[in-house]
């Protein structure tokens, strides 16, 4: 039986902008995701039986069909019908790293990791926008988590446009490990307070995507600037979500006033909050401050960086 263990980085969102409604349903959004060092190891491996089987060690995380990597290898077995005939089941090991229901994108990226293991297990020869392609039927941030990096997402979070890669950025991120906030509910929620603003024709909503493509942010990156970076950040969920869970602005306070940070922001639809730092050594006091400031059993601190991959073979058998 062969078999794969893959790396998957989590995300952060260094900028994210809600343009307006789609026809489908998802909101128009610009997006600058980043790869970062925490990351879920799963393995890939071929079964003798015609089944999938997902087996994962944190308990929040269902193993049936809910599991986005469930849905990936399903997505895959029907597909590619005569592959999955001739290589049989899919067994899925996932060791979870990445706390769940965080805006971190757990989900996505070990269903970004199923499709690359798969194609690998099955010697499909994907591309890696063949990949991606798939990842969009599974939901707007698995595309992205395939290649990683730093990246803009337009659309619904599916349009990618790789930006210049940032490896040296020291990330302290905050979690209640009790507390989740739901993706549906923040996008609602944000619809119903801010719908009338939204931007409806569609030459502005392009222009407007354009326009962050070429914006400050994009440039600060383009400098590898960490310090405009850290001022440009941006996520305007945060307009919904700070004020219904003021755990949530607590973290942000007490980053933003924590010696070194260059800022904070909320991550996706939250509850996690990061803050961006220029050394190892800087993101370790930080840590050490907030865990003082908040002395907190369910607050959850790691410390990780930027890095520029996403999905990566740690080892095959
Ligand atoms: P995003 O940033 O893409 O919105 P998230 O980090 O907020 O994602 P996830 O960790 O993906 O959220 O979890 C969201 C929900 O999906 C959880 O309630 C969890 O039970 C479910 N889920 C399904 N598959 C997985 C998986 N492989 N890993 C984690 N959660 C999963």
């Amino acid at each position: 039986m062969r078999s794969y263990t893959l790396i998957a980085p989590a995300k952060i969102n260094l900028y994210l902008e809600i343009i307006g409604d789609r026809p489908d349903g998802y909101h128009e959004l610009a997006m600058i995701m980043q790869s970062i060092g925490l990351a879920d190891q799963i393995d890939v491996r071929s079964l003798s039986i015609d089944t999938i089987r997902v087996h994962c060690n944190h308990p929040q995380v269902p193993t049936d069909k809910r599991n986005l990597a469930y849905r990936a290898a399903e997505l895959m077995a029907t597909q590619f019908p005569d592959t999955f005939a001739k290589y049989g089941g899919v067994e899925i090991t996932i060791n979870k790293h990445i706390p769940v229901a965080a805006g971190l994108a757990g989900g996505s990226t070990n269903a970004a990791a199923v499709l690359v293991g798969i194609d690998l297990l099955w010697n499909l020869g994907l591309t890696q926008s063949e990949l991606e392609e798939l990842g969009a039927i599974l939901g707007s941030d698995v595309p992205f988590c395939i290649a990683g990096g730093t990246v803009i997402a337009t659309g619904r979070g599916e349009q990618l446009a790789p930006l210049p890669n940032l490896d040296n950025i020291y990330i302290v991120l905050a979690k209640y490990r009790s507390l989740e906030v739901s993706t549906a509910w923040a996008y609602n929620t944000y619809r119903q307070q801010f719908g009338s603003t939204y931007i409806r024709d569609s030459a502005s909503l392009t222009a407007r995507a354009n326009a962050v493509h070429s914006g400050s942010m994009v440039k600060a990156i383009a400098n590898k600037n960490v310090v405009d970076i850290a001022q440009k950040l941006h996520n305007d969920l945060e307009r919904v979500v700070l004020p219904e869970y003021p755990q949530v602005l607590q973290l942000r306070d007490v980053f933003a006033s924590a010696e070194g940070v260059l800022g904070t922001m909320m991550s996706g639809s939250g509850p996690t909050v990061f803050a961006l730092l220029e050394s190892q050594q800087q993101a370790e006091a930080v840590k050490q401050q907030v865990r003082t400031a908040i002395p907190d059993e369910d607050l959850e601190l790691f410390v990780t960086r930027t890095t520029t991959h996403g999905i990566k073979i740690a080892s095959s058998v």
